[in-house]
């Protein structure tokens, strides 16, 4: 029904069957949902008839109140680290595998996130309210905006069905798509029940489907051949993520072991947040009371994740704790690589700067930080710059960016920025560019807009009183972050300063 002529309807992942999966079916909304909005070009991409899905049944089965056709939605079992505690089970506790799409080689799963209880919901409601639903819709099309690996969102239904939380707010179902909702928590919980003929399974048909580039063979030694190789590639991507993250100024907020893909996606949103003023120690998560996921530590955590991921996957590896052991270490390097390379680009250096490259890098992260400049408008405004003109050239040209960070009145800041803007043309005024060539390269590294948090709140509140206007101007503005002049004033500029104020837990 749903499908376009060039997609079909398979159950891949669905026939592992138990251990992995249990077959439960959505609890149905009691007030009609209603379709907010639906992501009708992912729609076409995955090969699905967005028309159809807009349409009465198709509402239906996106907010959890009718099967996809030919399809029994299944909850997977998992568990997981959270800060630092492990948790010896978990699972899908609001999310339902609703259906896996193959388009030729693109294979893709749908999932409902807030389609009623599963029986890993631990006593919670199965529930999530509009609130953090629009939170999770907006940041997975944000982040593919900006080119980060994510779990992506096509719909998001709503209902007037009560949800308790600190007060009473209302139901809504996102239907998130992805090539795999795999957790570390999953290798997880089949390493520490014991289950290890079941871990090697799993692990065996996600690097068969995901991996088609790595061969397990057919004997013990190759597996593990195979396995070490895998493992490679998620430190790999694992790394790339989070420096992705740092560049934008991306906060996940909770990064426990069952929030990590074994594919390298940004999953789970719940109290991420893209910085503001530059804190190198922000916390985005309220309920984060040691700052154990801030700004700094996101790469140290990611590292510690792999080592979680690394002892859940070692049972399947005797003999192999000097390989894991140096696997893991390689973590660091990939991720200074990429993070100095993904700087140096929003500052414009020419590449192959090395150690310079390093110190400057940090050196701007430090000044922004003793003066919490705005981490978008910063990088954005940089444009403005001149790597060929003079100091104080640059420092006139940079009042002029409609971004400008810096506060003027301000003698201390003013000096530190004539020492950076010197310390900066010391780098990137080694290669001359034409001033157009600049201004475009730049541009195209630095994001105009990211979806702050006080422009979330402003939608949310707007959307809990039926008016979805803004929510919808929100989703058309992140879908080219780059391009400052289709964006409205109030998305590029300083956030006001009610949004210092604003606190983001778990809640959701
Ligand atoms: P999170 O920290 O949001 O990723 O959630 C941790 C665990 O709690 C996961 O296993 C979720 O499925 C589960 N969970 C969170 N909220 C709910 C809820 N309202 N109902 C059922 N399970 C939930
Ligand atoms: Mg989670």
């Amino acid at each position: 029904m749903f499908h376009n002529h060039d997609s079909i309807l398979v159950q891949e992942y669905a026939s592992l069957g138990a251990p992995y999966l249990a077959e439960v079916p959505a609890t149905p909304l009691r007030t009609e949902p209603a379709l907010l909005h639906l992501n009708t070009q992912l729609a076409a991409d995955i090969g699905l008839n967005a028309d159809e899905l807009a349409s009465k049944p198709g509402i239906d089965v996106l907010g959890g109140n009718a099967p996809w056709p030919g399809y029994a939605s299944r909850a997977s079992v998992y568990c997981g680290h959270q800060f630092g505690v492990f948790v010896p089970q978990l699972g899908d506790g609001r999310a339902l595998l609703l259906a896996e799409v193959r388009k030729g080689k693109q294979y893709r799963q749908l999932q409902l996130k807030g389609a009623g209880p599963t029986p890993y919901s631990r006593h919670a409601d199965g529930r999530a309210v509009l609130r953090s639903s629009i939170r999770e819709y907006l940041a997975s099309e944000a982040m593919h905006a900006l080119g980060i690996p994510t779990t992506r969102a096509l719909s998001l239904t709503a209902s007037a069905d009560p949800v308790f939380r600190e007060t009473t707010e209302t139901a809504a179902v996102v239907c998130r798509v992805s090539e795999s909702f795999l957790r570390f928590g999953h290798a997880e919980f089949f390493c520490y029940t014991n289950q290890l003929e079941a871990l090697r399974n799993l692990l065996t048909w996600h690097i068969e489907q995901h991996h088609p580039e790595i061969d397990l063979g057919n004997t013990d030694a190759s597996f593990h051949q195979g396995l070490l190789q895998w493992l490679g590639t998620v430190i790999e991507r694992t790394a790339q993520m989070v420096a992705q993250w740092q560049a934008v100024g991306f906060c996940h907020g909770v990064m426990n072991t069952d929030n990590m893909s074994l594919l390298g996606l940004t999953i789970d949103y719940g109290p991420y947040g893209f910085v503001d003023g530059f804190d190198i120690d922000h916390i985005c998560n309220h309920s984060d009371h040691q700052g154990r996921y801030s700004y700094r530590n996101q790469p140290r955590i990611a590292h510690w994740n792999l080592y979680a991921l690394a002892q859940a996957i070692s049972p399947l590896l005797p003999d192999s704790k000097e390989t894991l052991q140096n696997l893991l270490d390689n973590f660091a390097d990939i991720f200074q690589t990429r993070h100095s390379a993904l700087f140096a680009n929003k500052l414009g250096l020419p590449s192959e700067q090395g150690e310079a490259a390093n110190t400057l890098i940090e050196n701007t992260l430090k000044f922004m930080h003793e003066h919490t400049l705005d981490f978008t408008r910063f990088f954005r405004s940089l444009s403005a710059l001149n790597p060929t003109a003079s100091v104080a050239g640059n420092f006139a040209a940079w009042q002029q960016s409609p971004f400008f960070p810096l506060a003027l009145g301000d003698e201390a800041q003013v000096n530190n920025a004539q020492t950076w803007i010197e310390q900066w043309l010391a780098l990137a005024g080694q290669t001359p560019v034409e001033p157009g060539v600049w201004r475009t390269r730049l541009d195209r590294s630095n994001p105009a807009f990211v979806l702050r948090n006080h422009l979330l709140q402003n939608s949310i509140e707007q959307a809990q009183k039926g008016d979805f206007a803004e929510v919808n101007r929100l989703y058309k503005a992140l879908s080219d972050p780059y391009t400052a002049e289709k964006l409205a004033p109030e998305y590029t500029s300083e956030p006001p300063d009610w949004a210092k104020t604003l606190v983001l837990s778990c809640s959701s």
